[in-house]
């Protein structure tokens, strides 16, 4: 009897889970990320390890950082809606990545292998519109209504797994192309020459650098496309080359 009674739950809890899906499936990924609170998002971003700058660094260093991307954020009415930090961590990879509730990393060597402010914005831009269209919350989605997300609810799973998850999650095609265009749009919006973020990816696909931040971004071919239909009147520097300087070696130079 008893076994019949956890066989009957078990298939309830299936059933559940499946009504769960459909309707997952029927509105969509998109609004339903959209439809959970910032605050919460948050919250679960603060649940998981959050990125810290790692290594000592200037306070001029800092203060052009935050300039940049003071730049770039907050420039749109909506822009409210979620917010951002952005910290450098001290790793010689070529990459920079978005997590829950707004925290972008910038790795070390990244900064120092960019040939531009210009260039770092472009990055910074696709990041910050990866965070603007919820993609990181897409991602905590699908990941929490797989078997792996019923795992966790009973506990067999832990925070350190999901956070291991979202720190190494890829973006589908058209999120990555979506984060593009947003960030062509942020660019021009903030009168950031766009021919940084043109070069800067030009230059890493032909080194065969970066292939984790590139792996399931579109093709070049179609990125400098889009480019050029974002082009930005009368761009505005962001800083001097001595500014620049300081800022490309924020992790001294590593
Ligand atoms: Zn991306």
């Amino acid at each position: 009897m008893k076994k019949d009674k956890a066989s009957k739950l078990k298939g309830l809890i299936w059933v559940i889970s499946a009504c769960i899906i459909g309707v997952f499936f029927a509105v969509g990924l998109a609004p339903l990320a959209h439809a959970i609170p910032w605050s919460l998002e948050k919250k679960m971003g603060s649940m998981i390890s959050a990125p810290k700058t790692e290594c000592r660094y200037s306070s001029q260093a800092d203060a052009l950082l935050k300039r940049l991307v003071k730049r770039l954020y907050p420039i749109y009415p909506d822009d409210d809606h979620f917010s951002i930090e952005v910290h450098v961590a001290d790793n010689p990879d070529i990459n920079a990545y978005a997590t829950l509730g707004g925290m972008i990393t910038l790795n070390s060597g990244l900064l120092n292998k960019a040939q531009s402010p210009e260039e770092i914005a472009g990055v910074l831009a696709h990041e910050i519109e990866h965070v603007h269209s919820r993609h990181i919350m897409e991602g905590a989605l699908v990941h929490l209504f797989t078997s792996e997300g019923v795992y966790m609810i009973f506990g067999k799973t832990s925070t350190a797994g999901f956070a291991r998850y979202l720190l190494n999650m890829s973006f589908t095609r058209d999120q990555e192309a979506q984060a593009d265009e947003g960030g062509l749009r942020r660019l021009q919006a903030a009168r950031v020459d766009n021919q940084g973020f043109k070069s800067f990816f030009e230059r890493m696909e032909k080194k065969g650098s970066a292939t984790t931040f590139l792996s399931d971004h579109p093709s070049n071919k179609s990125r400098m496309e889009m480019t050029d239909q974002y082009k930005v009147k009368d761009p505005q520097p962001i800083m001097t080359k001595d500014e620049w300087e300081v800022l490309r070696n924020y992790c001294g130079g590593k």
